[in-house]
């Protein structure tokens, strides 16, 4: 299905919303893209970013006559945007979002959606820990999923040609309640997010002299802990804030597990520990074959070759080739 909308708004223009300008723009989806934020920084950044075509302050100025909204920013801010944006939606429009939570954002924008716009929440399943308008790559959402969350009331044709857009900048698009979303992300991004900010929490309040051994050989599994745990406060305040219920329930089943698996270590149960570790060992490969993650070594991180013995083994800047 080919796809094209007149005006795309989006407000927040963060490592999200500044991914979605440059994808739309360059596979040609929209022919106009306002762009609203909250601090006039932040517009002036996108704006010498040269990421759309309007800039405003005003977010209800960016909405109007816009047949595609896609609000941007933390799900904190959502009603306020939402109650800002209603009057100046038009007839025919699509309003969606890309938060990472569904439940909470279904209960909070529904009831401020008017009559005759399709409200379809979104949340593409794709990041990094960088924020702001800077921080947008228009290869971002390529080969990585795109969950739509439609009521029952929304015309499906709607439906459809938001996710052909979603399609169109690279996205694989699935529909699912907002309520089945949420658990999904409990377990696959919300919970890694809490182990990894409480690993890396430990370690910001051990002594320093442990602390500064740990930094020094962090390229065993802590340093991909920090990777994770460096992700934007705000946002992930606001999810733990608004998905509380099925991270309680995946945080419960969680620590069952922790139990069990601090059992056999108590226990020195040999066996039981392999038997974990080849399941989970299998978990990881199959993510691999889905094409979620790379197989190569070490998340495919340059290596430095070692030096070769007989030759200076000085350099003045610290550079190598990759191995
Ligand atoms: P970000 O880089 O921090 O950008 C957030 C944007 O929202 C900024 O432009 C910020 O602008 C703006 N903003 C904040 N409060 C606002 C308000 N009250 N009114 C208007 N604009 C406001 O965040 P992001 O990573 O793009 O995340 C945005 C959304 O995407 C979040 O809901 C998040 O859950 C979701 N998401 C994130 C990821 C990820 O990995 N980062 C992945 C999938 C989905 P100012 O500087 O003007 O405040």
């Amino acid at each position: 299905m080919s796809v094209h909308f007149r005006k795309l708004a989006l407000i927040g223009i963060g490592l999200i919303g500044s991914s979605i300008a440059l994808a739309a723009r360059r596979q040609g989806l929209v022919d106009v893209i306002a762009i609203s934020t909250r601090k006039a920084e932040t517009l002036d950044e996108a704006r010498d970013l040269n990421l759309g075509d309007i800039y405003t302050l005003d977010a209800a100025e960016a909405v109007r006559g816009a047949d595609l909204v896609i609000i941007c920013t933390p799900v904190g801010a959502y009603e306020g945007v939402m109650r800002a944006i209603a009057p100046a939606l038009e007839k025919g429009a699509v309003l969606s979002d890309v938060g990472s939570v569904k439940g909470h954002v279904v209960r909070t924008l529904a009831p401020l959606v008017p009559e005759g716009v399709s409200f379809i929440p979104g949340h593409p399943l794709a990041g990094t820990e960088h924020s702001g308008p800077s921080a947008g790559f228009p290869e971002l959402f390529a080969g990585r999923w795109c969950v739509l969350t439609p009521g029952p009331e929304v015309d499906p044709e709607q439906t459809d040609k938001l996710a052909a857009f979603w399609r169109a900048m690279g996205s694989q698009v699935e529909a699912m309640d907002a309520a089945h979303h949420d658990m999904v992300l409990a377990i696959t991004s919300h919970i890694p997010h809490l182990v990894a900010y409480n690993i890396v929490g430990t370690v910001a309040d051990l002594e320093a002299a442990t602390q500064s051994e740990v930094i020094k050989f962090s390229a065993s599994g802590f340093r991909d802990f920090t990777r994770i745990a460096a992700s934007d406060p705000v946002m992930w305040r606001d999810i733990f804030l608004t998905n509380r219920d099925a991270v309680l329930e995946m945080l419960g089943r969680f620590s069952e597990d922790l139990s069990a698996l601090q059992r056999s270590v108590r226990m020195g149960d040999g066996p039981a520990l392999e038997a974990m570790f080849t399941r989970t060992r299998a978990i990881r490969r199959s993510i691999i074959s889905a094409g979620q993650e790379t197989a190569a070594p070490d998340f495919g991180r340059p290596h430095e070759a070692p030096p070769v013995p007989g030759k200076s083994i000085v350099r003045e800047h610290g550079g190598g080739d990759d191995a």
